[in-house]
């Protein structure tokens, strides 16, 4: 079995929050207790949300609550013909897509379906002569072979029909961006990643990444999707919903941030740390108690 590997992938889209220390903290303790290695990775691909800065800001505070990663820090807007590698190994089961997004809207419309993730299958077989690409999309098997199972390490057994549930998926956008899911899938490859602990908004990207490592022949890791942290209206913390940063740069983080993100995690610290190396001690025992490591 090949050593443990955890990491967080944040995006650079603002300061971190709560919520993104939540799931900082939940994989960071979980690479801890297994006595594992942890890695830091910006991800950093959608040029449109990207903030000017933040990964800077991102990294400042992971450090300033004494977290420390185990290899230098990887920007994904680095590593883009790696995902031109593996665009290109997933052969014919990727196809060119040419819809705008109204026509999808449309299609969807006339062959009466109603959930707005699903890709109606218009350029499945081609696309029109009078049209060009724009995106890239991974056909999605059918049958019961769309269905994928898995288990998570909290939620237990999770199943997912990618068929009717997600439908041929972006790899590439038609803005030239690379979608997550393929990128996310070739770097924990890449970085010999063994276990992912992350928010559980993230629970339904995971059967479409499985499929990916399939076809791409690399190994599943085992997967942990932690609560998200929601705010007073129910919705997950975000820049868009106005999560505040929880690090202002002279305020005590232990206290004010370290603290709460481990009450959220419901980890019962056994004492009250009183600097942030005792708090991670702490910690790390009370994850791997709670956990049976
Ligand atoms: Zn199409």
């Amino acid at each position: 079995m090949s050593r443990y590997c955890g990491r967080f992938a944040p995006s650079p889209t603002g300061p971190l929050h709560m919520g993104s220390l939540v799931a900082a903290m939940a994989s960071y303790l979980d690479a801890k207790a297994h006595f594992g290695r942890w890695l830091l990775r910006i991800e950093d691909l959608d040029f449109d949300r990207n903030v000017a800065g933040a990964d800077l800001h991102i990294i400042a505070s992971l450090k300033r609550c004494g977290m420390r990663w185990d290899d230098e820090v990887v920007w994904q807007s680095q590593r883009t013909s790696n995902y031109q590698i593996a665009l290109e190994k997933l052969g014919d089961h990727v196809f060119p897509c040419a819809c705008s997004r109204k026509e999808i809207a449309d299609s969807r419309l006339r062959a009466g379906l109603s959930d707005h993730q699903i890709y109606p299958g218009t350029c499945r077989n081609g696309i029109a002569q009078d049209k060009a690409a724009r995106a890239y999309r991974l056909r999605v098997p059918s049958g019961d072979a769309a269905i994928f199972e898995f288990q998570d390490r909290i939620l237990g057994r999770q199943s997912q029909d990618l068929s009717r549930e997600v439908g041929d998926f972006v790899l590439k956008r038609a803005d030239g961006f690379w979608a997550y899911q393929l990128a996310v899938v070739v770097d924990d490859a890449a970085q010999g990643v063994t276990h992912i602990v992350r928010g559980a908004d993230l629970l339904d990207s995971s059967a479409r990444q499985i499929y990916l490592q399939q076809l791409l022949g690399l190994t599943t890791p085992t997967y942990m999707h932690v609560p998200v942290v929601l705010n007073a209206e129910g919705e997950k913390l975000s820049k868009q919903t106005g999560a505040l940063a929880f690090d202002r740069g002279d305020n005590d983080v232990l206290q004010e941030a370290l603290l709460p993100a481990a009450a959220f995690l419901e980890l019962p610290l056994n004492t009250r740390p009183d600097n942030i190396d005792d708090f991670w001690l702490a910690a790390t025992t009370a994850w791997a108690a709670k956990f049976n490591l």
